[in-house]
């Protein structure tokens, strides 16, 4: 084996001969059985990430609570799990409440989040008498109290603050300042709170709420939130007379997407996915200052979703087609076709986000390769590289011709989000297999079935000593061509009309 295909493998992953390993399982020989492309899943993994997070959370301030951010991945057999490790669990929608309670929560076990909800999802969250309704303005508060009077009933809010703080890989994903769409502001809050104590009979105010964004890397910017969470508590507190039940710091808590070996001096074009540290101990030490800031005896909530999930599953793709291109200053630049896109990791498009990869059946080859690598979708936007960031890199270029070789790498380094090309096993060709690691948070809820493309499946790899055993279950199962046409009616009708 390579150096470079040595360095690169992510940890907990073997390789047995050619060939890659998870928990003991040979990967090329499941995707054989089960057909590509497909979601594998870790039972021991999920369980470790959500028993250590919750562990670490508790170390640092016993009252901790852990709500599982369901929007990362809500397969009813992850939501299990996660719920038989001692979680509760943050929803985003009626339908994410629906499928909490399938799997097993309680409502005192769930939080509901989010920004527009609507007179139906909130009559269900009051309804069922859920721990807290995660209030994000002055209106929705307002909403909110029309509905519990109307069904007679105390709803509990916790009101989401903005505090000022920016964390997170990449701006679209910061969601603790005031330009971000979520939450309220010093003076919308100071009206939330007004109103909810006129209100008391229908509002019952837990505490406050902020989540300051996805993938921070830095501690320092948690640190900040629960200053600034300290701070407005004790404000909170004088103006009800009493303390606040509990504050909910939010989730973000980073994964660490980039296993490969850096060669580039400086500043790695993906450092931006890199988690230096590990979510269990960065959850721990906000923890321990929340113990310091706010007390002991307040119940402090934490809502990870990608931490918990990302590195549980990986997507094994198969090679489809390959091709030379040339490329500017390259003569033959290698293309490699694979049978999934961004139909089935929306974030690699949407928010060009780095999955590192690997060809599966080729553990053993001695030399590398960049390859383009690109998915099958009749869109130039499916690739698994910056497309758009380079089309808008030379068009600034060619703008600014005076720019210093310094000032050039800059720009790239913030226009140009994802490495031009990826090193593969030099032999890979059209049937081996390529691994797509750190899939597990935010992809199997964003399939979609653009292009008639099935959805994928997904099975879980049991754990000896758990519940599923040693058993591989399938979790999902794989979109049919019925399912491609299970929405739509009949077409028949037409031509019976026509005819
Ligand atoms: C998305 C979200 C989370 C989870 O974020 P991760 O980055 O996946 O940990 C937690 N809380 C709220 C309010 C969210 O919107």
């Amino acid at each position: 084996m390579t150096l470079d295909t040595l360095q690169s493998l992510p940890h907990g992953f073997d390789a047995v001969g050619r060939h890659l390993m998870l928990e003991g399982r040979d990967l090329v020989t499941l995707a054989q059985e089960h057909g590509t492309p497909l979601f594998v899943f870790s039972e021991a993994r999920i369980r470790r990430n959500a028993g250590e997070f919750l562990k670490a959370a508790r170390r640092g301030h016993g009252r901790s609570t852990v709500c599982y951010a369901s929007k990362a991945c809500s397969n009813l057999h992850v939501l299990r799990l996660i719920r038989e490790e001692g979680l509760s669990v943050e929803v985003n929608s009626g339908g994410e409440l629906g499928k909490a309670l399938a799997a097993g929560f309680t409502p005192q076990e769930i939080v509901f989040n989010g920004v527009a909800k609507s007179v139906p999802e909130l009559e269900r969250a009051i309804s069922l008498g859920i721990k807290a309704i995660n209030v994000d303005s002055a209106f929705e508060l307002r909403r909110v109290a029309e509905i519990a009077a109307r069904l007679r009933r105390r709803a509990t809010v916790v009101l989401r603050a903005v505090p000022g703080v920016a964390g997170g890989a990449t701006s679209g994903i910061q969601t603790g300042t005031a330009d971000s769409k979520f939450g309220m502001t010093e003076g919308e809050l100071a009206e939330a709170i007004e109103f909810a104590m006129a209100r008391r009979a229908d509002l019952e105010i837990a505490g406050l709420h902020l989540h300051i964004g996805s993938q921070v890397v830095e501690t320092e910017a948690y640190l900040a939130g629960v200053k600034f969470a300290a701070a407005r508590t004790r404000a909170l507190a004088t103006q009800l007379g009493t303390a606040p039940a509990l504050v909910n710091l939010g989730g973000g808590y980073p994964t660490n997407y980039v296993h490969r070996r850096r060669t580039d001096a400086g500043r790695n074009e993906i450092d931006h996915f890199a988690a230096p540290r590990d979510a269990a101990e960065m959850v721990g030490e906000v923890a321990a200052a929340a113990d310091r800031l706010l007390g002991g005896e307040i119940e402090i909530l934490f809502e990870p979703g990608r931490s918990l999930v990302a590195d549980t599953a990986v997507l094994l793709t198969q090679v489809e087609s390959i091709r030379n291109r040339p490329q500017a200053g390259a003569a033959g630049q290698p293309w490699l076709y694979l049978d999934a896109g961004y139909n089935l990791l929306l974030d690699s498009a949407a928010v060009r986000w780095y999955f590192h990869m690997l060809t599966a059946n080729r553990l053993d080859e001695e030399t590398t390769r960049p390859f383009r690598v690109v998915g099958p979708l009749c869109d130039s936007a499916d690739c698994f590289f910056d497309v758009e960031g380079e089309h808008l890199l030379e068009a600034l270029l060619r703008r600014l011709p005076e720019l210093s070789a310094e000032q050039q790498g800059i720009l790239r380094a913030e226009v140009v989000r994802l490495p031009a090309t990826r090193p593969l096993a030099a032999g890979t060709v059209p049937g081996d297999l390529v691994a797509i690691f750190d899939v597990g948070a935010y992809a199997l809820e964003e399939m979609f079935q653009y292009c008639g493309r099935l959805r994928a499946a997904a099975i879980l790899l049991g754990s000896a000593n758990h519940g599923f055993g040693d058993r591989v279950t399938v979790i999902r199962r794989r979109d049919s061509e019925q399912d491609l046409m299970a929405h739509e009616r009949p077409a028949e009708a037409h031509t019976a009309a026509a005819s």
